[in-house]
């Protein structure tokens, strides 16, 4: 029979696969698996609804054989078939519906859009071989055909011989190029492992020619192989098999083998969903962040499966960034496989997975941290920063939905407590949430301006990572509480009367104030302070920046000094106010010095650098020694 030409639509696809733009040349094997399983899948639909077929499920396979001499590896099913026609019609033409319209082929990137429209397909397989023979018999027919093709210049269609229905597809691969070994995918253990990857849950066996050796009998160093059937794949996903029968072990040891992480996981959510979209999916929260997780190379993303196809090893759009710690598969039958595997983006569907996966991962967060504190515990020190990153993220665009995951440490207890624990034990009388920043928990205890606030029953939130602060402020109140850094200039906790009489002793001693200033060009104001109860001095922040966010933002490497308005305050009540006075009097020198010495002090409390530090130590060595 003569050669016939390919449809011209196909022709430049084919043009694209040959020249293998496409950089995944892996994924054919999986496409003609997919397009095995789908034959057997019609045949046995088939033979469901027509008696008179005699076929079990138990006998439909796809088979893999090997033949390294002759670099050919054949993938045979025993589905459906094709006869003539459908050989002509379905290899000889892709994009039936006709609407595709190929356009600027010269651009790389186009043509990848192009092919991932498509879903490969059958095509794929011309990026790793030179020729391609399908011999396939219609299932209920007498005659098999074989359809040829060494690419672009057409195929062929003859009689064949074969015994049985269904379809051997034989692909001679190609020869291995500087850039590309070819003969991998002559090797047992690459296919083997492709299978495991790709086709692993496909319903029907994969068996394959394994090579075993063992010692010969009799003998201490003499071997002898022999080969055996195997099937490769698991068949039945996990995530496909009942809840109740699955027992935690296996959950573990899954996730193990899946995400590569020795560890087991914190929890474990398998659901399914049915309804607009229907799908299953078995998720993970790790009971600890990668290594690379809070950096750019940490790559998030679920496993996406349609009907045990393995479509995509990790699809970002499922997750969220403030969930991205989260490992697991998506399994739907719902996505449209046929039209697009590689470029699922757009998909409505998948869009719905995605918003109904995100609900679950916190609906499940949400009960860990009320029904288990301790393992919440574990799950924020690896993933809350990323919580409180999300919640700063997008102009806060995402805050309402993450508030209710926040955890904090407190002044008042030895456990953490969310947001809502906290308003609902507020005192009487209490408007805001306060909230301390610093290094660590015991720096913040020992903050002056705590002091104060946890005097009048006041629980404090302390806040240790440094994205806290940006994250609060972004959330601005909860609850139409309003958050407040007791660091703040004005708490506005004094009585009406003791506010009163602060302010006529401010006013008393504003020369002093201002005389005192004047060698400290970055304060904007002093003035004696109630809330100090032990300590002499602190500083108060006046404007938007706190000073905890000015040391955040002046250690990241950006060329820009941000300083927040400060104020020093100073503790009225304390002796150091009296001797103040004095000086003021008696020797303004020497107050001068002290004004410096403070200052210095009041710095080094908010972990603040000091300016001269050796300036400094000398004139408190000079006033000791006096
Ligand atoms: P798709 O699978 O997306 O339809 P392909 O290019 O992979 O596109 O395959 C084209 C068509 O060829 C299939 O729709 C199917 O009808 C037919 N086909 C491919 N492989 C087989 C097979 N192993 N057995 C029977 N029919 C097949």
């Amino acid at each position: 029979m003569a050669k016939k030409q390919f449809k011209a639509e196909s022709k430049k696809l084919m043009d694209l696969m040959i020249n293998s733009i496409y950089t995944n040349k892996d994924i054919f094997l999986r496409e003609l698996i997919s397009n095995a399983s789908d034959a057997i899948d019609k045949l046995h639909y088939r033979s469901l609804t027509d008696k008179t077929m005699k076929i079990k499920k138990k006998d439909f396979e796809i088979k893999i054989d090997i033949d390294k001499d002759n670099r050919l590896l054949k993938i045979s099913d025993n589905g459906c078939g094709m006869n003539k026609e459908e050989l002509e019609n379905n290899l000889g033409t892709i994009a039936k519906s006709g609407s595709l319209a190929f356009k600027e082929e010269n651009d790389p990137k186009k043509n990848i859009d192009i092919i991932g429209q498509f879903g490969v397909g059958f095509y794929s397989a011309f990026m790793v071989s030179d020729k391609i023979t399908v011999n396939s018999k219609a299932y209920g027919e007498e005659k098999a055909y074989s359809w040829v093709s060494s690419g672009v210049d057409g195929y062929e269609v003859n009689e064949c011989e074969k015994e049985n229905y269904g379809t051997d597809i034989i692909l001679q691969i190609k020869e291995d190029t500087e850039d590309i070994n070819f003969s991998d995918y002559l090797s047992t253990y690459k296919i083997q492992e492709l299978i495991k990857k790709y086709s692993n849950y496909i319903t029907y066996p994969i068996k394959m020619e394994i090579e075993h050796r063992h010692l010969k009998e009799g003998t201490e160093n003499e071997y002898e192989t022999h080969n055996e059937t195997e099937v490769i794949n698991d068949m039945v996903p996990l995530w496909k098999r009942e809840k109740s029968k699955i027992t935690e072990e296996e959950y573990n040891t899954f996730y193990s083998d899946k995400f590569f992480d020795y560890d087991t996981p914190l929890k474990v959510i398998h659901t399914s969903a049915e309804g607009l979209v229907s799908f299953e999916s078995l998720l993970y929260i790790p009971s600890h962040a990668p290594y690379d997780y809070y950096t750019k190379q940490y790559e998030k993303g679920l496993q996406l499966y349609s009907n045990g196809v393995l479509i995509m090893d990790r699809c970002e759009e499922l997750l969220p960034d403030y969930f991205s710690f989260v490992k697991g598969i998506v399994d739907s039958p719902d996505l449209s496989l046929n039209i697009s595997r590689e470029m699922l983006q757009q998909d409505k569907n998948l869009k719905l997975i995605a918003k109904n996966i995100e609900t679950k991962i916190k609906k499940e967060l949400l009960t860990m941290m009320q029904e288990d504190k301790e393992k919440y515990q574990k799950f924020w020190e690896s993933f809350g920063m990323q919580i409180k990153f999300g919640i700063y993220d997008s102009f806060g665009m995402n805050k309402e939905k993450l508030e209710d995951l926040l955890w904090f440490a407190t002044s008042k207890e030895k456990n953490y407590v969310s947001l809502e624990e906290y308003v609902s034990k507020m005192k009487e009388g209490q408007n805001s949430i306060y909230y301390a920043c610093g290094e660590t928990l015991s720096k913040i205890e020992m903050l002056p301006q705590v002091e104060q606030v946890k005097e009048k029953g006041y629980e404090i939130l302390y806040c240790t990572d440094q994205v806290d602060e940006f994250a609060l402020k972004t959330l601005d109140s909860y609850k139409e509480k309003k958050f407040v850094n007791v660091s703040k200039e004005d708490l506005n906790l004094d009585s009406e009367e003791e506010k009163k009489k602060l302010e006529k002793l401010n006013e008393e001693y504003k020369d002093m104030f201002e005389f005192m200033k004047k060698d400290l060009k970055e304060v904007k104001e002093i003035r004696f302070t109630n809330r100090l109860k032990s300590h002499p001095v602190c500083l108060a922040s006046a404007g938007d920046i706190s000073i905890e966010m000015e040391k955040v933002m002046n250690s990241m490497p950006v060329d820009q000094k941000i300083n927040a308005e400060k104020i020093l305050e100073i503790n009225s009540k304390h002796s150091i106010a009296k001797k103040l006075k004095e000086l003021y009097k008696k020797n303004k020198k020497e107050l001068k010095e002290y004004t410096k010495i403070l200052y210095a002090e009041a710095r080094m409390i908010e972990g603040l650098p000091i300016e001269n530090p050796t300036e400094l130590a000398t004139l408190i060595c000079e006033k000791l020694s006096k």
